[in-house]
Order: structure tokens, then C-alpha cells, then sequence
């Protein structure tokens, strides 16, 4: 179990936590997006629980010219209508469009952590856990002294116990039921 109060924030991944990965492409469009199982359901007592939720995603699409931040920003529209609808919430979205893994935006470097501690200076980044399914999300919230969750949905053959990893859950259903 982890125990929080409203004072943590929680930091999400999108494609492979909240949404399926496609595998060697993008969601390009409303209809390419499919919720991960379980995470309508996890929202509402996330919500209920962590005091700001926000979402980091890297979206190199953009960089490729696959797909406008109109785009972008019309397919996160939607989504959040949904999770809202459910009672959910995410309180910002922060997506990095660039190629560059120099990029300081984009995970795992720290600007979208810290663009988030600009916008809501409250957040405290050591009570704060970051879920991703990747060891560039863990290595994000770990430079930042985030508590780490990883997903293993598209790389479950990655040993846990881990270094980067506090904790390792089938999906955000179960991170929603070990959070106290
Ligand atoms: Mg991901």
C-alpha cells in the first residue's frame, strides 16, 4: 500500500497507462484511441485521493508532422470528456511534440515535470508518483524523487524489482487499489 494524502500529486503517462500503445505508430485520431481496461473504473477513487492529477506524454508525431497539436489537442478533448463523464479527472495535460531525445521536454528529461511546478507551485515533487510503462517515465519521475509505478503492458519482460521502478501493477486499476 502506499499511503498519500491530497498534498501528492500524481503523474500520468498516456499511451500504454490510460490509452493502448499502437504498436510502431500513433494515435492519430479519435477513433485510434481505446482506454486501457480498468482505468474509467481507477480514475474517480484517484481522483477522490491524489489533491492534482496531470498527464506527461511525449508525442513525437507532432515532431514528424504526423498529426497537429489541433489534432493533439482535439483526441485529448475527447478523452477527457469521457473520464470526466466518469467522474474522473485530470487536471492538465503536458505533451512534449519534439523529435530531439535532447529535447528538454521530453521524458526523461525534466521539463514537463517542471513546467507542471510552474503552473502549480504546490506540487512536491517527493510526494508525487509517476506511472508509465516505460523505464524513460521511471527514470523521469526517479531524476525528480518521484515514487516510480511501472505498467507493464508493452514491456512486461522487464525484471522487477528494478532500480527505477518502486512498485510494478498490472494496470492503473490496481495502482488505484494499492493508493490509501
Ligand atoms: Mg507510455
Amino acid at each position: 500500500m502506499i499511503q498519500i494524502d491530497a498534498s501528492w500529486t500524481l503523474f500520468l503517462d498516456r499511451d500504454g497507462v490510460i490509452n493502448n500503445e499502437i504498436k510502431d505508430g500513433y494515435v492519430l485520431s479519435w477513433d485510434m484511441f481505446r482506454f486501457e481496461e480498468g482505468v474509467l473504473a481507477a480514475l474517480p477513487p484517484l481522483a477522490d485521493k491524489f489533491g492534482r492529477i496531470v498527464m506527461v506524454t511525449n508525442q513525437r508525431c507532432i515532431g514528424k508532422g504526423l498529426l497537429t497539436e489541433q489534432g493533439l489537442h482535439d483526441i485529448h478533448a475527447k478523452m477527457l470528456a469521457v473520464i470526466t463523464d466518469q467522474g474522473g479527472r485530470i487536471d492538465k495535460i503536458y505533451y512534449c511534440p519534439d523529435l530531439d531525445n535532447d529535447s528538454p521536454c521530453r521524458k526523461p528529461n525534466e521539463g514537463m515535470a517542471l513546467q507542471a511546478k510552474a503552473d502549480f507551485p504546490d506540487i512536491d515533487f517527493s510526494r508525487s508518483i509517476m506511472v508509465g510503462n516505460t523505464l524513460s517515465d521511471m527514470k523521469f519521475g526517479k531524476d525528480k524523487g518521484m515514487t516510480t509505478v511501472f505498467i507493464p503492458s508493452t514491456k512486461p519482460e522487464l525484471a522487477f524489482p528494478h532500480p527505477l521502478m518502486d512498485y510494478r501493477c498490472k494496470g492503473l486499476l490496481e495502482f488505484s487499489e494499492i493508493i490509501q
